[in-house]
């Protein structure tokens, strides 16, 4: 079972919620946003292992290339070109689709590994945190939030900090999840950007609800548009210095009040799932 945390806008609290729900209900914590993980703040030092990831990209084979150009009409994304001499390689533009390897006629492409981040896994007591790095310029993110899923443990219930946006790495990064808790906070940025995640959670037919962060004078919009959409409210965070200070320290909260919050987030959150 796996529970995505994502939003809309960035900055709402999302891995605040991860980090804090995962550490109240003893579960594993993945961080999915691999172009700048931090979950790893909240978790502590630990035994760590890290593998690099790689996504296929093609190779040319000189000697067999006869310069027809069909791999380079067959890309979508521009990363082949036919020079007088050669065909140019752009591994940074390739989505690693097979196309061209598949349809060149002389068989002169194979596919070749390019390191695009690393996958980090390191341990807290029982408790696992799996996350991805993407390797800095490195334009290609959803391979290795791929691997990363690939990665966690089978039968462990996970909770996923997932990328801001609604972009293809917060659709890859919600795929498969069984449950996602939306983090939002009461501004007119964090209120459009609700919608636009609530749509894309409705077209992949995934379950979700809200966490109000930052709660206080002006979450009336974000209850109107729950009421409208009929997402639950799972919770709310209160708008308050401490909190904001120990997030920013990458320290778990420690008020009684705020690890029973996140207790009752995690049961409401089950029942939504009805497990
Ligand atoms: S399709 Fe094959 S033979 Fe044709 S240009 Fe590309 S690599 Fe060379
Ligand atoms: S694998 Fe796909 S994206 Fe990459 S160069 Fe070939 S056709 Fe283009």
């Amino acid at each position: 079972m796996r529970i995505a945390v994502a939003s809309g806008k960035g900055g709402t609290g999302k891995t605040l919620v991860s980090a804090n729900l995962a550490a109240a209900a003893m579960v594993d914590l993945v961080d999915l946003d691999v172009e700048e993980p931090n979950a790893y703040l909240y978790f502590g030092e630990g035994e760590t292992s890290t593998l690099p990831v790689n996504r296929p990209v093609p190779s040319i084979d000189e000697d067999k290339c006869n310069l027809c150009g069909e791999c380079a009409r067959v890309c979508a994304f521009g990363a082949l070109v036919r020079l007088p001499s050669r065909i140019h390689v752009y591994e940074e533009l390739c989505h690693g689709c097979g196309a061209c390897t598949r349809l060149c006629p002389q068989e002169a492409i194979i596919e070749v590994g390019h390191e695009i981040g690393e996958l980090i896994r390191t341990r807290a007591g029982s408790r696992q945190l799996t996350y991805g790095r993407l390797r800095v310029g490195e334009p290609i993110a959803v391979p290795l939030i791929q691997a990363v899923k690939e990665a966690l443990p089978m039968q462990r219930m996970t909770i996923a900090d997932c990328p801001p946006g609604t972009s293809c790495l917060m659709v890859e990064a919600v795929r498969g999840s069984d449950y996602v808790i939306m983090v939002t906070e009461p501004t007119p940025f964090g209120a459009h950007d609700l919608i636009l995640a609530a749509d894309v959670l409705d077209r992949l037919s995934i379950p979700h609800g809200v966490v109000i962060n930052k709660d206080g004078p002006g979450s009336g919009n974000i209850e109107e548009i729950c009421a409208d959409r009929d997402i639950a409210i799972l919770s709310r965070i209160p708008f308050r210095r401490d909190i904001a200070e120990r997030h920013a320290r990458g320290k778990l909260l420690d008020r009684p009040e705020d690890r029973r919050r996140f207790l009752v987030l995690w049961d409401a959150a089950r029942r939504e799932m009805k497990i």
